[in-house]
This record gives structure tokens, sequence and C-alpha cells, in this order.
């Protein structure tokens, strides 16, 4: 059954002139993704692979086309995590990186830390030769709309409360059975300056341990943080739930002891994979043994021949 990826694009509300862009962005993801695991990539090779490609997607929230936060500027965070080793790397509230998440991996390789923030995280960008980017190049027109759309005193509260999210991830297993997973997000639209979300935490935003799994989370990251959603997932697992299950009994949890919504991909190291959600919609795509499955509302799955590469 081995290898498989899985990604998301975001749980929340997707509108339906952009659902299509979202849909054919997790499957290339998704794609590219597996090209790397049958090549005999690693799965930290091929989940950074798709969140990378994601990042530099604009229709989703992560790297370019990151929401703004309230003075209209772009704060990121990203996670990877190993499931061989445990080892993980993050960065939180970085500015000019066009690809977080190839940042949060360099922290996890090059440094003896797990996460680094804002200017510091900037230093060591520029000391490992990763080029600085103009913020402008990461917003796009959608998001200085939403930006602006949000600060008027008549917001709409349900673009307020479900519009804002939009995180992207990945988890996979490789053929040799070691588990990854890698988390990149915008953050939640109009945040305050400084705000850091669940992404970049470990267990939060994502987890990955080659005894249980991995998981990938997306949604309300105030709330994910309270329950921690990824690793709560992985204790359902460990206790003998299937994939499936433990990430319907993480995301109710979440739901009814502090009323969060949100979604997430996840794998068990043989390969067994899910994608579930709370929010109303969720684009999601998995690559394995030659087939790509998708889908964006609850209960949608099709399934496609993986396309080749070009
Ligand atoms: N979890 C992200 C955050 O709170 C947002 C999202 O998933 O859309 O920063």
């Amino acid at each position: 059954m081995l290898p498989v990826v899985v990604v998301h694009g975001g749980a929340g509300h997707i509108p339906k002139e952009r659902s299509e862009k979202s849909t054919m962005g997790v499957c290339s993801a998704a794609q590219a993704a597996y090209f790397v695991l049958q090549g005999g990539g690693s799965s930290m090779d091929a989940v950074v692979e798709a969140v990378t490609s994601l990042e530099n997607n604009p229709s989703f929230n992560a790297g370019c086309g990151s929401v703004l936060n309230i003075k209209g500027e772009v704060e990121m965070d990203a996670i990877v995590m190993d499931g061989k080793t445990l080892a993980s790397g993050a960065v939180s509230a970085v500015r000019n990186i066009a690809n977080p998440v190839q940042l949060a991996r360099l922290v996890m390789d090059k440094t003896s830390h797990a996460c680094l923030t804002a200017e510091g995280a900037s230093q060591f960008a520029h000391s490992m030769g990763v080029a600085e980017v103009p913020q402008e190049s990461l917003i796009t027109e959608y998001s200085r709309m939403r930006w602006r759309k949000n600060l008027a005193p008549d917001a709409n509260p349900v673009e307020s409360q479900m519009g804002k999210m939009g995180t992207v991830g990945a988890v996979a297993v490789d053929i040799e059975g070691n588990v990854a997973c890698a988390t990149s997000t915008g953050g939640m639209l109009n945040k305050m300056e400084g705000r850091v979300g669940d992404t970049p935490c470990i267990g939060s935003g994502g987890y990955a341990d080659n005894l249980s799994g991995a998981v990938s989370t997306t949604g309300h990251g105030e709330t994910i943080m309270k329950v921690t959603l990824a690793r709560l997932i992985l204790f359902h697992m460990e206790k003998g739930q299937s994939a499936e299950a433990a990430s319907d009994l993480g995301l109710a949890y979440m739901k009814s002891r502090v009323g969060g919504l949100g979604g997430v991909v996840t794998v068990d190291p043989k390969g067994n994979w899910a994608a579930r959600f709370s929010s109303k919609q969720m684009s999601w795509a998995a690559a394995q043994s030659g087939m790509l499955h998708h889908g964006l509302y609850t209960g949608e799955h099709f399934t496609q021949n993986v396309e080749e590469p070009h």
C-alpha cells in the first residue's frame, strides 16, 4: 500500500468561484509529492514538496496569498516533523520568506532548536542563503480586498468566523514506512501583529511519530492549541483507533469542548489515511497506488488516475 501522501488546502468556507482553483492546487501538490515518494524520496522530502507547491500557489493562505494581519502585513508560521527521529523545526511570524516550510526544515536540519521567530528567523534565513522577498510579492489583490473588508465596522460576522482560514499541510508515508508532516499558514485574517497560531506548535499544527502516524491540522488556531489536536488524534491511534476514527474523535472533542471547527489529514505507518473536517469545507487530495483521490465537501470523494509528470 505504501507510499502515500495526503494534503489539505485549509478548512473553512471556500467561495464557489475559488473552489476549482483550490481543488486543482491540492491535486497537483499531492501528485508532485507522490512522484518524490515513487522516486524513493523520503516522507519529509514529499511533505516539503507538497507544501512548497501550495505556498507558491496564490489560491491558498500560505506563502504567496497569505492573509494579512491588522496592519495589512504578511506574517507566516510553518512546521515540519520527522516521525523517525521526532526531530522538528518551525518558524513563526516570518515576513519576507517565499517558502516558510523550507525555512522550518532548515531549522530542523541545521540548528539545535525547534522554533525560530520573527527577526531571529530572518537572520537565520539570511545566514542560510535563503533569499528575502518583498512583502508585495506575497500579497494578492484578493487578500488585500479581504483585509479591507474585514476592517470595515459592518464586516460580515460569517466572513470573520469562517472565512479567515486556509492553511496548507501534508502528511506522508514513504516506502520505508517513515511518516512526516508539514503545515504552513498566513494565520488568521486581521490577526494582531505578533500573533502566533497553532501551526508552528508541535502537537497542535502537526505531529509525526513512526510508532503511531502523522497529522497536519487546519482551523481556528486558538482552539486547536487548547486541545493539541494533532497529538490528541495520534493518542487515539495509539489506543487502537483507525486514522479516520481517531481524526473524527479529535475533531468532535475540539467542537464539543471548546467550540472549535477545523480539519486534518492523517496517516498511519502502514499507509492508511484520512482527510476529515468539522468545518463546512476543506480541499484535500491523496495519492496512493497510482490513484489520486480528492474532495471539498463532507462525503465528497472523487478518484482518478495519477497524472504522469510532463
Ligand atoms: N490554523 C491556522 C491559524 O490559526 C489557520 C488555518 O488553519 O486556516 O493560524
